[in-house]
Parts: structure tokens; C-alpha cells; sequence
């Protein structure tokens, strides 16, 4: 997969003017993006500052049919925010450990890696 990194850079600077998960999801069009679950929540907050509840965005992500690309997506291109129902600690972690997504889901289901933020 192909990933603009530069392009997803400026999109991310965004500061209050960032863009949705959606909106971001619609720009960038990763061949995955058209079964994202979160295209259906657009007022869900994927990018909650520190501190912030992520309960909506990672229910949305747990039943989502592409959270595995999605999260090889994030890690892939080092993103912030809400993506796969991870944060951007725990990608970091995983990035750390060498794990790729379906790795990574598959601590997250065993319960190796916690949820490391406010749920
Ligand atoms: S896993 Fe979450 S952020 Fe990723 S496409 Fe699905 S709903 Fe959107």
C-alpha cells in the first residue's frame, strides 16, 4: 500500500481546522476506506485530546470490517489519533516491538497490550 505521507501531514496540521476520520478517510481513498465503519459516525471524535474519553471512536473500530488494514494504515504512516480502536501509544509500542496490525490485534485480544488512555 501506498501511503502520502506528505499529504497526510498537511491534512493532520490541521489544528482545529483538522479534518474528520471521514473526511480524512475521503481525501486520502486507501482501497479499504469504502467499508469504514466510522464513515457512518462523523461525529465521533477519532483525534480526543489528551485525557479524553476514546469509548466512542474504539466502539465504532471493534466492529468495523476493515480495522486490521486500517491499523497497518496508522502504522504504516505513524499517525495520530484514534485508528483500529488503538491510540497512537499503543501503535508506538507496537512499532517499538515490530508487531504489524494483525499482531498487534492479536495482543489486544489476548490482552497483552492494555489500554494504555482514559476509556
Ligand atoms: S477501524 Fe475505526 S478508524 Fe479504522 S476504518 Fe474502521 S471505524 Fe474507521
Amino acid at each position: 500500500m501506498s501511503i502520502d505521507i506528505d499529504e497526510i501531514q498537511v491534512l493532520m496540521a490541521g489544528g482545529p481546522e483538522r479534518p474528520s476520520l471521514a473526511e480524512l478517510l475521503a481525501t486520502l481513498r486507501p482501497g479499504w476506506m469504502k467499508d469504514a465503519r466510522c464513515k457512518e459516525h462523523p461525529d465521533v471524535n477519532f483525534f480526543p485530546a489528551r485525557g479524553q474519553k476514546t469509548i466512542a471512536p474504539r466502539a465504532v473500530c471493534d466492529r468495523c470490517l476493515v480495522r486490521c488494514e486500517c491499523l497497518q494504515f496508522a502504522l504504516d504512516g505513524e499517525l495520530a489519533g484514534i485508528w483500529g480502536g488503538t491510540s497512537e501509544q499503543q501503535r508506538n509500542q507496537a512499532l517499538r516491538k515490530g508487531l504489524d496490525a494483525a499482531a498487534l490485534l492479536a495482543e489486544l485480544e489476548a490482552g497483552v497490550t492494555g489500554r494504555t488512555e482514559a476509556a
